[in-house]
């Protein structure tokens, strides 16, 4: 049986993409199956915005990479805007013949999309309706596979299931360990100038899920055991991929496996990037990480406030976040910060809390990210509103995307109002960053911001 995965536009293009890469792992290893990937996100962007390709390796300053991404931002928003919306008035499109032609649908008895981010389901409309009209088997499967998109494969949500769709086919399964040494992940389908970026950066995942999973705003945890990933098959997939910039995406990594992580990239060189939860454990460790290749760490701060931190169950306090920034900083690794506003019951004197703790600390923050809290099923603040001062939950349909969810707070800011305020005071928090804002979109980009 012969699959073509493909991974549709859109998204930045400026890192491989791990969906792909892991999951034909995933397939290779359990089946005897045929597999191709095809990453349509790089060949639109590849087309679309030819001159920034070029120009991507001609830039000689970060301040020049940076006013690159810039424009790159302000085109590529606009473009995907128009495209989407071409779509949800049931037109096709731009490049969609030649991008659709790529996929070669008589050659493969199965195509299976790879859908990463909600920004994906436009263009992957246009192209399940066609592949429908071929008569062609599309199977969906990632975080943002829902929505009408729905309507146009079968969705495969777990491995469990995604085995049984091929072996009801009659695939044959296979006895091998996705996690063995000598069976590492290869990124030898990407080609590196499909990528807008003067480096190649590979993505890595290094555990199944998140181990906290408490946060009760949060659904970006997979449902499953918590599993750290064997060193030695990490190890190897850095070896095996020739890897000099890593941006580990997993949404928490724990102390122990920082260290470890550390300990393989030292000798190889590696320079890296993650997310963690700013939590007093990892005092004492910053030096050893810096000098272990840690460059950058996305930090789930939230709020600057203990009452709206342990309402969402952060578990972390104010003065440990303090200190953990400050020892990451005097180590030499960038801080970018993700803050959330307006969580359920959260005062304008709370908001302003957090601004307050963001100047105080300004000197070890290099850039903030800000949010303002949007309510999503399977959240626990979804599933419990009272416990959050939430009077009621609605939910209206979308043309593509799943339904969209609105609520009513008892007290606190709405989300309008923490919008206006956010215009208010965004001069205060432009002060404090001192990466450009436009990595907050393509934050594995600071490793090359240098
Ligand atoms: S926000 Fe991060 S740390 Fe909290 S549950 Fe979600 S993934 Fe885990």
């Amino acid at each position: 049986m012969k699959l073509l995965l493909v991974y549709p536009p859109f998204c930045t293009p400026t890192i491989l993409p791990y969906s792909l890469a892991s999951l034909k792992h995933f397939l290779k290893t359990n089946l005897d199956l045929e597999i191709d990937v095809l990453d349509l996100n790089a060949e639109f962007h590849k087309r679309k915005f030819a001159q920034y390709y070029k120009r991507v390796h001609e830039t000689k300053t970060k301040e020049e990479y940076a006013k690159l991404f810039q424009e790159f931002e302000k085109e590529s928003r606009e473009v995907y805007a128009k495209n989407n919306k071409a779509v949800v008035h049931g037109e096709n499109p731009e490049y969609f013949q030649e991008i659709f032609s790529l996929i070669h649908s008589n050659k493969y008895d199965c195509i299976a999309f790879s859908l990463v981010y909600n920004s994906q389901c436009f263009y992957a409309t246009a192209l399940l309706k066609e592949l429908q009209k071929q008569n062609v088997t599309c199977i969906l499967g990632g975080p943002a596979a829902k929505g009408k998109t729905l309507g146009y494969g079968t969705l495969l949500d777990s491995e469990q299931k995604t085995l049984d769709f091929f072996t009801e086919k009659g695939v044959q399964k296979k006895q091998a360990n996705f996690y063995a040494a000598d069976n590492p992940l290869d990124f030898s389908d990407f080609s590196q100038e499909n990528y807008l970026s003067k480096e190649r950066i590979l993505p890595l995942k290094t555990s199944s899920t998140c181990f906290y999973k408490q946060c009760t705003f949060c659904t970006h945890f997979a449902l499953v055991p918590y599993k750290e990933y064997e060193t030695a098959w990490l190890e190897n997939t850095l070896k095996k991929n020739n890897a000099k910039y890593v941006f580990i995406i997993d949404d928490m990594i724990a102390k122990e496996r920082l260290l470890v992580l550390s300990q393989i990239c030292k000798p190889l060189q590696v320079e890296w990037a993650c997310q963690l939860r700013p939590t007093s454990d990892l005092l004492g460790i910053s030096k050893e990480l810096y000098s272990g290749g840690l460059r950058s760490v996305s930090w789930g701060v939230e709020s600057g406030c203990q009452r709206i931190l342990d309402l969402m169950k952060k578990g972390t306090e104010i003065q440990a976040v303090q200190d953990v920034l400050k020892e990451s900083h005097e180590a030499g690794v960038q801080n970018i910060l993700y803050i959330m506003f307006a969580f359920p019951t959260e005062t304008k004197e709370e908001y302003m809390e957090t601004i307050e703790f963001l100047e105080k600390n300004k000197e070890h923050i290099d850039l903030v990210c800000t949010s303002i809290f949007g309510l999503q099923r399977g959240a626990k603040a979804f599933d419990s509103p009272k416990d959050y001062g939430i009077l009621e939950i609605k939910e209206s349909t979308r043309t593509i995307l799943q339904g969209n969810v609105t609520y009513v707070v008892s007290q606190g800011l709405g989300n309008e109002e923490a919008r206006i305020l956010q215009k208010k005071v965004q001069h205060r928090i432009d002060r404090i960053n001192k990466i450009p804002k436009v990595f907050k979109c393509s934050r594995e980009q600071v490793l090359l911001y240098k």
